[in-house]
């Protein structure tokens, strides 16, 4: 027997017995309809997780075959059903946070990683994710959207990293580039609107989809990719360290890194959910550590914005409107307009109107680009409210899910609020890096480090 619930679809098999709920929408018994299903059909609706995936996996014997993860995974309102034989995955874990049975994970690399730390011949450095830290708590009772971050730091110091460094550098390297880039394009009535490149889903779904927009994409590598090689290269020379005996982790919201740092300088990702189950399985309190401060790398409050949605684009306008007019930007000079599946970032520079987009989620960028034309510039986050609803953050109650990202996403806003160093280019660490190695943006140095090459994968998957 199958009982289908007619509120969200989910389908139980077998007999319903009084008080039971779905476990995806808590409908009560009532509101089930027996059906007949056919066996394929079930199976169809799971996404398909193929064990070579470098982002997830699946346990089997928890998975109840609800088809939740069919209904999240973005592909399902784009080209995925083109080709069933062929299906595509972006790597984005949204399927993860819907998840109701806990079978679906990211691939863990965090037990590799703490082999390494006991290796004495390596030196195993960790950067950290702003979103990170407004979630992580989350795992260990504390209220959603604390701002965990000098705890996390001593956890991971108790791991054993030798050096915890703030990704937050990267994002503040990014912006610098990003803005650089930004005004090289206007100024030569280059490829525009331009979009974003740190999220490697948003990537990797135009480089299958939307091939025609690679030149429109950002040449900058993203914050982890930036900072992998800043690592490799300077960082290692400074503190004496052969490169080849550094690993490189990012700790991340995110699984889609995890493919990402193929071919990279970043050796390997662990997510927010793997970071959490190192620390119980390895008895550390979490809720009572005391605070520890980053190692070096810090960046300055620009970076931390990242983590949302829109975060981006506010911290790459900073930068623009510093080079355009040599004056801060302040938030009242950005006009933030409130679109039904996208935002308006616009301001003034020197009488010029500059009109830009924040948008996250692929369905709502489907939406968005019949009328990209408008726009110079296009913020695009994968996922809900960007990196603070990744894929590797700890899972939140379905039903919370709103409430939940917004305290995230204010965790992050109240530390850009009142802090000393909100400017990329006010940041000592960022000074220093320009001053010593890149001399300034989108120098010589600065595209060979710091830049990429995007490339069309639609032969490879469609
Ligand atoms: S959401 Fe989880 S339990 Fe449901 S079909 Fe997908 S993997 Fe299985
Ligand atoms: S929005 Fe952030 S967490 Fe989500 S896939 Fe993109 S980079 Fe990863």
């Amino acid at each position: 027997m199958k009982y289908k619930c007619k509120k969200c679809g989910f389908i139980h098999e077998g007999r319903l017995s009084d008080g039971y709920y779905c476990p995806l929408c808590k409908a009560g018994i009532f509101d089930f309809e027996e059906i007949e299903v056919q066996k394929e059909e079930i199976d169809y609706k799971r996404v398909f997780v193929d064990p070579d995936n470098p982002a997830l996996a699946r346990i089997e014997e928890k998975c109840i075959n609800c088809g939740a993860c069919s209904n999240t995974c973005i592909n399902t309102v784009n080209i995925r059903y083109k080709n069933p034989h062929k299906p595509i995955c972006i790597n984005c874990g949204q399927c993860i946070l819907t998840c109701p049975t806990g079978a679906l994970v990211p691939k863990y690399d965090y037990n590799k990683v703490l082999e390494l730390i006991n290796d004495k011949t390596k030196t195993v450095i960790v950067m950290t994710s702003p979103a990170v830290r407004v979630s992580l708590g989350d795992a260990f009772s504390l209220k959603p959207g604390e701002f965990v971050e000098e705890k996390m730091i001593t956890a991971l110091k108790k791991l054993g990293f030798k050096y915890v460094v703030d990704t937050t550098f990267g994002a503040d390297l990014t912006s610098m580039e990003e803005a650089a880039e930004l005004q090289e394009r206007i100024k030569n009535d280059d490829v525009l609107p331009m979009f974003t490149s740190c999220c490697p889903s948003w990537v990797k779904y135009a480089a299958i989809y939307h091939s025609d927009l690679i030149p429109n994409l950002s040449t900058c590598k993203t914050p982890i990719g930036m900072q992998a090689t800043y690592l490799k290269k300077f960082f290692s020379k400074e503190k004496r360290i052969k490169s080849k005996d550094i690993v490189i982790v990012a700790l991340t919201p995110c699984t889609a890194k995890k493919y990402e740092i193929e071919n990279s300088h970043c050796d390997y990702v662990i997510t927010t959910s793997e970071l959490a189950l190192a620390i119980r399985e390895n008895n550390i309190d979490f809720k009572n550590l005391s605070d520890s401060k980053f190692d070096s790398l810090n960046g300055s409050s620009s970076g931390i914005i990242y983590g949302k949605s829109g975060g981006v684009m506010a911290s790459a306008l900073r930068c623009l409107y510093k080079l355009e007019t040599g004056s801060d930007l302040t938030s009242e000079k950005i006009l933030i307009k409130n679109k039904s599946f996208y935002k308006e970032y616009n301001l003034k520079i020197n009488k010029k109107q500059i009109k830009t987009a924040v948008v996250y989620q692929m369905e709502n960028l489907e939406k968005l680009l019949p009328i990209k034309d408008e726009f110079l510039f296009i913020e695009v986050m994968n996922c809900n409210q960007g990196c603070i609803g990744g894929g590797g953050q700890i899972p939140m109650p379905i039903v919370d899910q709103k409430g939940i990202l917004n305290k995230r996403s204010k965790g992050l806003v109240n530390q850009d609020k009142d802090s000393l160093v909100k400017y990329p280019y006010k940041n000592p660490e960022i000074k220093k890096a320009y001053k010593t190695y890149f001399s300034k943006p989108l120098s010589k140095k600065s595209i060979e480090l710091l830049h990429t090459k995007h490339k069309s994968l639609a032969k490879d998957f469609i």
